[in-house]
């Protein structure tokens, strides 16, 4: 199944925190990395006051369950350095599953497509670099068209890769 996820950091070396994620879904048994998006800088939406996050986007495959991947996830999370703090606060890393195919899941801390993703721009803007024509199974719309959606939040600006 392929999963696409969004990557995203706004403490610390925000560029080596979402180098280490990457390096550790990569050497993950039961994932692989098949596409990493371009790197966005990207201002907080929802809580102001914050600083600016660099975001990207992850195409992976994996037989995992979605369940099982978000586990994985939140492994990844806290091994890169994750410390805890306000929902929707400053974040060392924050690994989000954004869409698994045509599944639809709405369970107690797992919900797929990830619930605000339509309204972000710092999610979609990387994620139409790697999979546009991907279609949202509860609006039935592209990735390309949500993205090219006027109404959608937030600025975002692509800048050089670091790797
Ligand atoms: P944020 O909503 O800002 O990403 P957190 O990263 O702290 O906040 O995640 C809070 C919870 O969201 C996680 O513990 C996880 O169980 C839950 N969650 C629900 N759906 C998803 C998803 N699609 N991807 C990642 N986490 C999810
Ligand atoms: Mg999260």
């Amino acid at each position: 199944m392929r999963v696409l996820l969004s990557l995203g950091s706004n403490r610390g070396d925000r560029m080596a925190f979402l180098r280490d994620a990457i390096e550790r879904m990569t050497r993950h048994e039961a994932i692989e990395v098949t596409a990493v998006s371009g790197l966005y800088e990207t201002e907080p939406v929802g809580v102001t006051g914050q600083d600016a996050y660099l975001n990207l986007a992850v195409s992976i495959e994996t037989a995992m369950a979605p369940r099982k991947l978000l586990e994985a996830l939140k492994s990844i999370e806290q091994a890169v350095g994750r410390t805890p703090g306000e929902r929707w606060g400053p974040r060392e890393i924050d690994l989000d599953i954004i869409l698994c195919e045509d599944r639809v899941i709405e369970e107690e801390g797992l919900r797929v497509p990830h619930p605000s993703f339509r309204e972000r721009r710092f999610v979609l803007a990387p994620l139409m670099e790697l999979a546009p024509e991907a279609v949202d199974p509860v609006s039935g719309r592209t990735v390309a068209d949500l993205a090219n959606d006027a109404t959608v939040q937030g600025t975002v600006e692509r800048v050089a890769i670091a790797l």
